[in-house]
């Protein structure tokens, strides 16, 4: 395709997790990508792959300032946001200015350059819920000044501020709320249980359950989530979308699973359970099935044991170049 043909697409929070497999997608879709992360948790490995790609740009800035892009964009992504509870607890004053001033910051950007804008959001948005599986008719049981209050409010807040945008300036926005999602590129330390699991079963440490483990969530493979998105951000439906895999577990029969798909011997130990932890979540995908005729593929033994595959060849590759610096420094 001549590049000025070409969809141009703005990624924020495009050197993350999510991200980065959205530029991926994207680049694959023949888009030219923008991306902009000022890298407070992403990781510039995650976009390594893209140096030199002519259809690739990444600019280093913190989306909670003016953002200025000189180049026609059609498309905004608004990804960028500390995404870990232990990312969001330690940065909870960036949390509430992405999710509040980079929201408007983005749908700023959409607006002048009269792009599409698809935001980030999450089944926190229903807090800890009294409504099983989570529809997304559910207004959510979110307490404001817990801890996870700063993530939880910052994303209500930006949800409000799209369908604002959507109403008022008339722009074309869409909404998904994203349910644990997991794959290759998370870090391996930024806390989230899949993780913090596979990292101990391979490392041979005890998998530490939060509480008792009867609290559930339901995981989503990467790729299957990346498509949800695509299908939503081409799509005209302006209302959220719930996007994740309905396949609910307790966290207590993750860690089984864990320790069976990795054959590890490693025990499992508990630890106190984070205040404001939600005690079930699992997406009703209605919506997404009607409007977007999408559903999760992958099978959940396949997603793992890819992920595993990702984190023991990035944890040999860590070791090996700690043995080469030790190497050089005696
Ligand atoms: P991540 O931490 O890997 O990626 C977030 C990226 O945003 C990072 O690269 C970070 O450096 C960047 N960023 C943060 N604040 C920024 C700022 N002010 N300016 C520019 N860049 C900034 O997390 P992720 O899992 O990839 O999450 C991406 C998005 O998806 C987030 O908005 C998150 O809330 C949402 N989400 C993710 C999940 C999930 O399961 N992964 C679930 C629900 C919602
Ligand atoms: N969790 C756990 N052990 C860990 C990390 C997390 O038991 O080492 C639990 C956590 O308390 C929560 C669930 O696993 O109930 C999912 O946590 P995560 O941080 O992945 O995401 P959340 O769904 O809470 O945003």
């Amino acid at each position: 395709m001549p590049p000025e043909s070409m969809p141009v697409s703005v990624v924020t929070g495009g050197a993350g997790f999510l991200g980065s497999h959205l530029t991926d997608r994207l680049l694959a879709e023949g888009h030219r990508v923008i991306a902009i992360d000022n890298l407070i948790t992403g990781n510039p490995a995650n976009i390594g792959h893209l140096a030199g790609n002519e259809n690739y740009q990444f600019i280093k800035h913190n989306v909670s300032n003016y953002i200025f892009v000189p180049d026609e964009v059609n498309y905004v992504f608004h990804f960028a946001s500390p995404a870990s509870p232990i990312d969001y607890l330690e940065l909870p004053i960036p949390t509430l200015k992405v999710g509040a001033l980079g929201t408007h910051n983005t749908l700023g950007l959409a607006k002048a350059k009269g792009a599409k804008f698809l935001l980030a959001s999450t089944s926190e948005c229903y807090g800890d819920p009294l409504v099983h599986p989570q529809k997304e008719d559910y207004w959510g049981n979110v307490n404001p000044i817990g801890p996870r209050g700063v993530y939880d409010e910052a994303k209500r807040f930006a949800e409000a501020m799209t369908m604002a945008y959507h109403r008022y300036h008339k722009l074309d926005t869409k909404i998904v709320r994203i349910f644990n999602t997991y794959g290759p590129r998370m870090r391996l330390r930024d806390g989230r249980v899949v993780p913090a699991f596979i990292g101990q079963a391979l490392s041979g440490e005890p998998l530490t359950i939060f509480g008792d483990g009867s609290q559930t969530r339901s995981f989503c493979y990467v790729s299957d989530l990346i498509d949800g998105i695509f299908r939503l951000a081409m799509s005209d439906f302006h209302e959220p979308v719930n996007i994740g895999n309905p396949r609910e577990m307790t966290i207590r029969q993750f860690a089984d699973e864990i320790i069976r798909i990795t054959g590890t011997k490693s025990a499992v130990e508990h630890r106190p359970l984070p205040v404001d932890d939600p005690k079930v979540r699992q997406p009703d995908i209605g919506r997404a099935r009607a409007v977007l005729h999408w559903e999760p593929k992958v099978e959940f033994d396949e997603g793992i044991r890819r992920t595993i595959d990702y984190f023991s060849g990035w944890l040999q590759r860590t070791a090996a170049q700690r043995k080469a610096g030790d190497g050089r420094g005696e």
